[in-house]
């Protein structure tokens, strides 16, 4: 079954209001109750349904291997629980977590992005793509949270079982930063603390004003339902403190929006990029950046050291599992960049940029 969003034709022109940009600042376009890709990179999408049966019929699907093995390619390391406890004294830490889940510690606070702490990311806890690496901690075992950032609706980013568990655990505390038409959804799964954002709107931590949390643009989609495309907005988070910044790119594909982001907010001491889901092209390339795109997202925004997110944790590309890894390395080094400034970590890796 198509819906009829899924079969519209091109986006309404956006008028003169919504077509200028603000300083290089790409607005978003919400019209006829749904929003829209402004950027001349994207193509509205094929039917989703013939795709996704054309994407099973003609492409070869690529094959995790046994836990065994996968124990010693994608080896998870335990956090060192003290070490998190607080954010650092000095410098920012990263903590990844799995797909696109990272903990992000810096200027006193802690955050965390997208999280997904269930065994399947879909609409139920047995229906859905199911994580073939497992969580390094519990959501119990999380030091104090301040804030979480959620790039867009899609299940492996938006876990309503974790943000349940979440509200749980912090309730009133957690600060929950989300895009545009998302906050109704929040409240109703229990978030008691909640702030949507439009593209380029900047919000703060009650008591916390040094730290600015802004809501920046991508090219990508939203969707839960059969009925809910492009409802709510998607985008990216800048988190900006007095001593040091963090760009969480979320879940995109390539678009100008990165040089219009590191031109207004850049430099950033990391940014977390997506590198997986990448394949096939004719299916991702509308959505999911390649990891040559990445690299360019890295450059565009003016990230110090970027960590690579998105992959080896839920199969939803085609590529080789472990391809992120020798691809990065590629093209940073086609790009004439040390390989070391765009890092993966393993799951539950710490990684400590002074
Ligand atoms: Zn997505
Ligand atoms: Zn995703």
């Amino acid at each position: 079954m198509a819906t009829a969003e899924s079969l519209s034709k091109d986006p309404p022109a956006a008028d003169s209001q919504d077509s200028q940009n603000d300083n290089a600042k790409t607005k978003s376009v919400f019209r006829s109750g749904r929003f829209w890709n402004p950027w001349d990179t994207w193509s509205e999408d094929e039917n989703i349904y013939s795709s996704g049966l054309k994407m099973l019929i003609k492409e070869k699907i690529s094959r995790i291997p046994s836990q065994a093995i996968l124990d010693e390619t994608l080896p998870i390391v335990r956090p060192d629980t003290n070490q998190i406890s607080n954010p650092p004294a000095s410098g920012i830490r990263v903590t990844w977590i799995g797909h696109a889940t990272v903990l992000v510690q810096f200027d006193g606070i802690s955050i965390l992005t997208d999280p997904i702490f269930t065994d399947r990311c879909g609409p139920t806890t047995w229906l859905g793509v199911k994580r073939y690496r497992g969580v390094p901690l519990k959501v119990d075992e999380l030091p104090k949270i301040d804030a979480v950032v959620i790039s867009h609706s899609h299940f492996d980013h938006l876990s309503y079982p974790t943000v349940c568990e979440l509200n749980k655990k912090f309730g009133k505390n957690l600060h929950w930063f989300v895009p545009l038409k998302l906050g109704e959804w929040m409240k109703a799964a229990g978030c008691e603390t909640v702030t949507e954002l439009d593209w380029w709107e900047e919000a703060h931590i009650d008591g916390q004003p040094g730290i600015t949390f802004a809501f920046t643009p991508t090219q990508h989609l939203s969707q839960r339902t059969a009925f809910d495309k492009f409802k709510v907005l998607w985008g990216s988070w800048v988190v900006k403190g007095p001593n040091h910044s963090f760009f969480f790119a979320g879940d995109t594909a390539y678009c100008r929006a990165f040089q219009e982001i590191g031109q207004h907010y850049g430099p950033f001491d990391v940014a977390a990029i997506p590198v997986g889901a990448t394949e096939p092209r004719w299916f991702k390339k509308n959505r999911h950046c390649s990891v040559a795109e990445a690299v360019q997202i890295h450059q565009d925004v003016r990230a110090k050291k970027s960590l690579g997110i998105h992959w080896g944790t839920f199969k939803l590309g085609h590529e080789h599992y472990l391809s992120p890894l020798t691809e990065i390395k590629e093209c940073m080094e086609e790009a004439g960049l040390p390989a070391e400034d765009f890092c993966t970590k393993k799951h539950g890796e710490t990684w400590h940029i002074e």
